[in-house]
């Protein structure tokens, strides 16, 4: 028997955690962070009752909590390379915007990457009488999906899940093994995302509307993954104007490039980041609004980051366009924009005149893919649907329990379950 306990990340995006105990070992699967105006973490795991952490991915619903394990305990963490290192360049960020607000400092991170232990996709390693391994999750650069196993039950994580190839990175395959249990994601477990292909050119096409009248467009991105899809997306439609990349961009681009077998197509993606102006500076950042052009920018919805300080310059002027290209979590800048059609900038709040447009270029699954990955599961796994909007949660359950007949549940932060 397994014992599977959610500590976050359950009827919400944010702050994933899942401690997962065996006869002799407990390891942890993420342990987030949900940021909004101060930083929420999972429920409590102390340090000394476990023995590793396995990280999904970089991004910090998933990692930003581990530097919590490390302010008296050194116990091994388990990612990939390229997942450590843009870990480190998240939590360092993270450390010196919330820094008020967190629980542990600079030295905890640097306690943290001692304890790295780099894994490839598909390396086995054993833990006590748990065995796991990473497999590719097709979400960002160095994602992976935990197949773990331990007192004859078999387990798969999925982390953030994508089976479309993006421009980026290869789609994940539906592992072959058989599982007793399966914790999914469920992010857009309610929409399916429009035709790939379709997307890109109205994307395309708008750009180059405002462009050619003269306009700025604003992309708001996630410096880690959705920028640089982004940027892939501009450079094979051959889009001919200044592209400039803020934040992060450059850091980002070199851990990629230094480890190029986490892109799809690494040769491209260098000719693109040699193509790409990168900010560095507010010098620079004054620049780039003179001109018409793509500046993409974080934070991808709008809360914080540089983003806001183009979008406080440009939203006022119909030229120019505001083009969101993630998911926005309810109550962001971004969701309130798309809502309302306002923006507060200084105190006010202001009607934005900018042209705003909203493309879902997402780097999770669609309602169908999620569907196809757990119809191509094979056994009969019990599923636990985590990391949606609670209405997703409880319609992927729903579904699964409907048209598989499988055991299915949404759990809430604290339930324990045996597998
Ligand atoms: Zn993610
Ligand atoms: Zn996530």
């Amino acid at each position: 028997m397994v014992k599977l306990r959610f500590m976050g990340g359950t009827h919400e995006v944010g702050r994933n955690a899942i401690l997962v105990e065996s006869e002799q070992a407990r390891l942890l699967l993420d342990y987030g962070v949900k940021i909004g105006d101060e930083p929420e973490f999972p429920a409590h795991v102390r340090a000394t009752d476990i023995d590793c952490i396995v990280v999904a991915h970089a991004h910090l619903d998933h990692s930003g909590g581990v530097p919590l394990f490390y302010l008296s305990e050194r116990k091994p963490f388990f990612a990939t390379t390229v997942t450590i290192e843009l870990m480190e360049l998240l939590i360092k960020d993270f450390i010196k915007l919330s820094g008020y607000f967190l629980p542990f400092e600079y030295i905890e991170l640097e306690n943290m990457m001692r304890q790295r232990k780099d894994l490839s996709y598909g390396t086995e390693v054993k833990l006590k009488d748990i065995n796991f391994r990473l497999v590719n999750a097709g979400h960002i650069p160095g994602s992976a999906m935990v197949e773990l196993s331990a007192n004859g039950r078999r387990i798969l994580y999925t982390g953030d899940l994508n089976t479309l190839d993006t421009r980026l990175v290869h789609g994940a395959r539906v592992p072959k093994r058989r599982f007793d249990a399966v914790i999914i994601e469920s992010t857009y477990a309610t929409t399916d995302h429009p035709d790939r292909r379709e997307l890109e050119e109205a994307f395309i096409n708008e750009i180059k509307d405002v462009i050619y009248n003269d306009g700025r467009v604003l992309v708001p991105a996630f410096a880690v993954g959705r920028s640089q899809e982004m940027l892939s997306v501009i450079h094979a439609h051959k889009l001919r104007t200044n592209v400039v990349i803020d934040g992060m961009a450059r850091k980002v681009n070199e851990i990629l490039l230094d480890h190029p077998d986490c892109l799809r197509t690494p040769r491209t993606f260098m000719k693109i980041i040699s193509g790409t102006r990168e900010v560095r500076g507010w010098r620079d950042r004054r620049e780039a609004l003179k001109r018409a052009g793509v500046i993409v920018a974080p934070s991808g919805m709008l809360q914080g980051g540089t983003a806001v300080f183009y979008m406080e310059r440009l939203a006022l002027d119909e030229r120019n366009g505001v083009f969101l290209v993630s998911f926005q979590v309810p109550g962001t800048g971004g969701a309130k924009l798309l809502e309302t059609g306002r923006f507060t900038i200084g105190e006010r709040e202001e009607v934005v005149k900018a042209r705003v447009r909203h493309f879902d270029f997402s780097s999770h699954a669609g309602k169908t893919q999620l569907e196809a990955f757990i119809r191509g599961l094979r056994g009969k796994p019990d599923i636990y649907v985590i990391h949606g909007e609670p209405e997703s949660c409880d319609a992927l359950t729903q579904w699964i329990r409907d048209e598989l007949g499988l055991n299915a549940v949404a759990p809430n932060d604290g339930d324990e379950f045996n597998v």
